[in-house]
């Protein structure tokens, strides 16, 4: 039987970035565009405990043009999202007597989303690993995985995966078991995982694997688990591990990769492999094709993502509620007596219906609770700026009294800064940012999310 393996249907679905912490050495932007330039499908992204490189994956992977607008050599591939989460027996025991077995009571497993729900969940699990299940590690337990499994697919990772494990340590029937929960809880969507990067275990168990993917009807994949992008690589991950161990590279003891294999390889040479079992390379492709990467963007990039406010009864949408509001706000300030102001409220009301109604955009809304929040900072005794930026020029937050200080229109301030038009089709969007003193950061926050009973404010991290 011919084999025509090639780059294009083969995809590594299992793949750490630089966001794995002093773990993984490859730049977003470079990993992706030599994964473009080999001609993958796709590929996914799977940091150890962290989805902080998802936002950059997607955009190095989906753009056409170059920050100066060239057109790129490559195609675009499709990104698969995911994660190489730490899995734990119970993710609230968080001490040496609780969980004895320290870091090794972790296990492996890799996460990846296959349509928003799964986007929408490993989110969920990645939050709850590090705010409710954080020692050591960032972690979750099977209960937790359970309840937020839809959408995602699932596959057994490394030498560090429970399956893998038990097979290391001759223990078939426990590997089973892990296997059969696993199935139980992705069905159709769950994957074991072989890797070979020279190592004897990894050899001893790729054998033990097959047999329990034919016994539990589980497809199998091969994977990589690439860590650096070039087989040259290999000596600065050697560097990388001395520095997340504390180690010094003359140290006969550190902790050594070993084999110079965890670079992203070319179809081809997964197949010198793995030419004994082909399948394990195809399989890959079926992750890849059931991943619906377009609903994923979509969801993610699409419209305006903004909390829910509710608007009095006697008022038919957030539309109507910020005009009142806004005219109220008009009059108290004596400005219906000026036509510049009345011209540039009406503007602004006019361009945020336009977006609304062409566009999708609510903006109203997004007003809307932006004045909520500092109205609730002012009862509750937070002190907030006079407003900054695109938004110290809209007339419309001036009014309600979401910023306070100079007249906008007196000093010339732009409205347009925040909401630009070309056309009639409204084209970009600034956001409002307010300030509040040091001492009371957390205070901001926490007004928040009493407004919108905790269901909807994020905290923003930077790498
Ligand atoms: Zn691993
Ligand atoms: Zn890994």
């Amino acid at each position: 039987m011919s084999i025509q393996i090639n780059n294009s249907n083969f995809v590594h679905c299992h793949v750490h970035s630089e966001y794995s912490n002093f773990d993984g050495l490859i730049p977003i932007k470079k990993l992706v565009n030599k994964a473009r330039f080999m001609g993958f499908p796709a590929l996914a992204i799977t940091d150890h405990g962290t989805i902080g490189g998802w936002i950059k994956f997607i955009q190095a992977c989906t753009a056409t043009v170059d920050k100066d607008g060239k057109e790129l050599p490559y195609l675009p591939i499709k990104p698969i999202l995911g994660i190489e989460c730490y899995l734990c027996k119970n993710m609230s025991y968080k001490s040496k007597a609780l969980q004895p077995e320290g870091r090794k009571g972790n296990s492996h497993l890799i996460l990846l989303a296959k349509n928003w729900d799964g986007y929408k969940n490993i989110c969920f699990l990645s939050q709850a690993s590090w705010v409710d299940g954080f020692y050591s590690h960032p972690r979750i337990d099977f209960e937790m995985l359970n309840k937020h499994s839809s959408g995602v697919i699932a596959s057994s990772a490394c030498l560090g995966g429970i399956i893998n494990a038990n097979l290391l340590r001759d223990r078939y029937e426990q590997a089973k078991k892990a296997a059969i929960i696993l199935k139980d809880i992705f069905k159709e969507d769950f994957f074991l995982e072989v890797m070979f990067h020279g190592m004897e275990e990894q050899k001893l168990i790729i054998s033990d694997i097959l047999k329990l993917g034919k016994e539990l009807n589980i497809p199998v994949i091969a994977s990589n688990d690439v860590h650096f992008l070039e087989k040259e690589h290999a000596e600065s991950q050697e560097v990388l591990m001395c520095m997340s161990t504390n180690k010094c590279m003359k140290d006969s003891k550190r902790m050594r990769h070993s084999y110079p294999e965890y670079y992203l390889k070319s179809a081809k040479e997964m197949y010198s492999i793995f030419k004994f079992c082909p399948q394990v390379l195809y399989n890959t492709l079926s992750i890849a094709e059931r991943v619906q990467g377009k609903e994923i963007i979509n969801s993610l990039f699409g419209g305006m993502k903004i909390p829910r406010f509710v608007v009095p009864k006697e008022y038919k949408n957030p539309y109507d509620y910020l005009s009142f509001l806004a005219y109220e706000g008009l009059k108290k300030l004596g400005w219906d007596k000026s036509q510049k102001h009345v011209d540039a409220l009406k503007m602004e009301l006019g361009d945020i219906k336009v977006a609304y109604d062409n566009n999708g955009y609510d903006f109203s809304t997004y007003f809307l609770v932006v004045w909520d929040i500092i109205n609730h900072a002012k009862k509750v005794g937070i002190l907030t700026g006079p407003g900054r930026g695109s938004g110290y020029g809209s007339v419309i937050l001036r009014c309600i009294g979401a910023t306070y200080g100079p007249d906008p229109i007196k000093y010339g301030l732009i409205w347009e800064r925040f909401l630009g038009f070309e056309k009639k089709r409204f084209i970009a969007a600034k956001d409002f940012g307010f300030d509040s003193i040091d001492k009371q950061k957390d205070l901001p926050l926490k007004a928040i999310e009493e407004r919108s009973r905790n269901e909807d404010p994020g905290g923003v991290d930077r790498y």
